[in-house]
């Protein structure tokens, strides 16, 4: 079977390192990273503190970019601000070699933190629609801004050990979709040092901390999101016969959409149709005018991408059909990523770098999952490009979320998401560098 560690074999790598035009890599080894580590944790533990709490919206990230950028600049880089909006891009130029783009992101979502944490954010801000929301790094960003940093400061630390060109981005508005397109578009690929190679991490909320998990091939899935408006005849909720009420309506459409991926789709092919929210109505007694249904659409190929949305249309339309609508379902597919896949050959050599420097039994395959990212956008502008994942989590804690009873692990995304600090902040600072080494040129 086909493991997805496409060239494992030393004879297969020196391959793909010729082809690719670079030798050897710096050449770094564990108590290297160790020295850099134990310099500057405490340092990086307060910086995460900080971050934690004090998240910023999507598109929303001015004091968070301000902080990045400064980091960076402190470090010894070249540092851009407001690259495709609040994006900050930071160069090391280091002779000649490769050129290896790293990616973080910078925003965080509106979730009322739960944790309980000394440094949890009671942070609340208006979101674009006016609202008051409460915000939290419940995506982990606040993990991935501070391994940025102490990247950044191996880097400038190690810097007679390697060569080529460092060139560290913090991106915004992932969360949204939107920040890697708009940095790309803001000429982060011609403004800067193209890149060779183009990394990036994402914390896990079920990989043990110390660990790093990685996937070639299709990682991450394609997602649409899909707004729905359904049309009734809104008026008394005592008179039921005088009016078409949509609330049943958009009923029986939330509950005809499951059968598409039920009914519809392969067993064997990944998908998921949720429907995230639902909104109408203002009272008991009054039948309103119309629903509103947000969808988030999921699925790993183009041919059942087509196929979930030509099924939510059909369905949307035959239940407002059925039930007598004065006007057809306005249905509009808003923000949507398609998958991200890691380039095969840069997979072989970065998980070649990572084990070398974190052991074999800590560097792990993991299956795709049906999360999306803005990071694909990277590798679809033929530059090789690659994610992998960062474990978080105790492995007591993972032990006991999987007795019978236990206490399940919140997700990403989750008001309870609690990544362990000081194992994710060492294991973050220990992966990338181990990475970016492992692709920058030898001294
Ligand atoms: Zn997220
Ligand atoms: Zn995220």
């Amino acid at each position: 079977m086909n493991t997805g560690r496409a060239a494992a074999g030393p004879a297969i790598l020196l391959l793909i390192l010729a082809a690719t035009g670079s030798s050897v890599a710096a050449d770094v080894t564990s108590p290297d990273l160790d020295r850099v580590l134990d310099r500057e944790y405490a340092s990086l533990d307060s910086l995460y503190r900080d971050l934690h709490a004090r998240p910023e919206l999507s598109l929303h990230e001015q004091e968070t970019a301000r902080r990045i950028a400064m980091e960076l600049k402190a470090a010894g880089f070249e540092v851009t601000t407001g690259v495709g909006g609040n994006g900050v891009v930071a160069v090391l130029r280091n002779g000649q070699g490769p050129t290896v783009l790293w990616r973080s992101d910078l925003d965080a979502l509106p979730v009322q933190e739960e944790t309980g944490l000394p440094y949890a954010s009671t942070i609340t801000a208006t979101d674009d629609a006016g609202r008051k929301v409460p915000v939290m790094h419940a995506c982990g960003h606040d993990i991935h801004m501070t391994a940025l940093v102490g990247l950044a400061r191996g880097l400038k630390a190690l810097q007679t050990r390697w060569s080529g060109t460092a060139i560290l981005i913090g991106q915004p508005a992932e969360e949204r979709v939107l920040g890697a397109a708009a940095m790309i578009k803001d000429g982060l690929f011609t403004r800067f040092p193209r890149p060779d190679v183009v990394l990036g991490m994402h914390v896990k909320a079920d990989l043990p901390v110390g660990v790093v998990g990685y996937r070639a091939g299709p990682a991450f899935a394609n997602v649409d999101s899909v707004d729905v408006r359904v049309y009734g005849r809104g008026g008394h909720g005592s008179t039921p016969h005088l009016t078409v009420d949509p609330i049943v309506m958009s009923a029986r459409i939330v509950l005809a959409l499951q059968t598409i991926v039920a009914r519809e789709i392969d067993p064997i092919d990944p998908a998921v149709i949720t429907v995230g929210s639902i909104h109408a109505g203002t009272q008991h007694n009054i039948i309103p005018d119309t629903v509103d249904l947000q969808l988030t659409v999921r699925s790993y190929t183009d041919a059942t991408r087509k196929k979930l949305l030509d099924g939510i249309r059909r369905n949307v339309m035959a239940e407002a059909e059925a039930g007598g609508a004065p006007k057809a379902p306005d249905m509009t597919i808003g923000e949507s990523t398609p998958a991200t896949v890691n380039d095969p050959a840069l997979v072989a050599r970065t998980v070649a770098a990572l084990k070398k420097v974190l052991g074999d039994d800590h560097v792990v395959e993991v299956p795709p999952v049906m999360g999306s990212e803005d990071f694909t956008y990277y590798g679809r502008e033929g530059i090789p490009a690659f994610m992998f994942n960062l474990g978080t989590i105790e492995p007591e804690r993972i032990e006991a979320s999987r007795v019978s009873g236990g206490r399940p692990l919140p997700s990403l995304h989750s008001s309870q998401y609690a990544p362990a600090r000081e194992g994710s902040i060492r294991g973050g600072v220990r992966a990338s560098l181990a990475a970016v080494l492992g692709l920058l040129g030898p001294r």
